[in-house]
């Protein structure tokens, strides 16, 4: 089954150069204009990823981000038109898992849409070695299934993670007592064939601190480390 994107973009030559040159590459595509076609298209069908533009009619790609975070973590590609990287970083605290900034070239699109849809899957083959591997760490009274992808609370409580959520805490739990740079993260996470600003680490830190941590400005777990990095502190057991 071809993979499904559905791209969010009200400039209809925008959005049929995407959704022809992404459908001669083998996925299978819809467009929507807005909002309301977007919840059209999720509503009835399942879909593997969004490119979603910033620039709408009515609702903005950031308020569609939020929504869809909300209810799903499908991965979602921010299409930004304006220079300002205030609005990537935005993006990316909406949960974007990516964005890319207009004009761009077909190629870059296509890397970037190939190497997110990759994260996003790393689900299903782990989840075959999982039986056999020790998949499970225990940290603070949370535990991390890496084959399912699953996080639970102290008090078993399942948290959501998006897929760079989890890539950056699976970096941490690997990686417990180290000072791990944003080079390191950037790589650990996004891999090195993209090329995230370093500012992405930062947001998504603070994005899992909202999750895992009791007190998001007081963080325990994961520490920043002035002029280094980051160091994630708790005793980390394997299960
Ligand atoms: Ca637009």
């Amino acid at each position: 089954m071809p993979e499904h994107i559905l791209v969010v973009e009200d400039e209809p030559t925008v959005r049929s150069f995407i959704e022809e040159y992404l459908g001669s590459q083998g996925y299978r595509m819809s467009g929507a204009g807005d909002g309301a076609g977007m919840r059209v298209v999720m509503e009835k069908q399942d879909v593997d990823l969004v490119i979603l533009d910033l620039m709408l009619p009515g609702e903005d790609g950031l308020e569609l981000a939020r929504e869809i975070r909300s209810g799903s973590d499908v991965p979602i590609i921010m299409v930004t038109g304006r220079a300002d990287t205030v609005d990537r970083v935005v993006g990316l605290e909406m949960g974007a898992d990516d964005y890319i900034p207009k004009p761009f070239e077909a190629r870059e699109l296509l890397a970037r849409v190939r190497s997110v849809l990759r994260r996003s899957q790393r689900t299903a083959p782990a989840r075959e070695e999982s039986a056999a591997r020790q998949n499970t760490a225990a940290f603070a009274g949370w535990r991390l299934d890496r084959g399912r992808r699953h996080l639970s609370g102290p008090n078993g409580e399942e948290v959501r993670l998006t897929s760079a959520e989890f890539d950056l805490l699976v970096a941490f739990v690997s990686n417990p007592d180290k000072v791990l740079s944003r080079d390191r993260l950037l790589d650990l996470v996004y891999g090195r064939e993209m090329f995230p600003f370093e500012r992405s680490i930062d947001v998504l830190v603070m994005r899992l601190r909202g999750k895992i941590e009791e007190d998001r400005a007081n963080p325990t777990l994961i520490k920043t480390v002035r002029g280094a990095g980051y160091v994630f502190t708790p005793e980390v057991v394997a299960k």
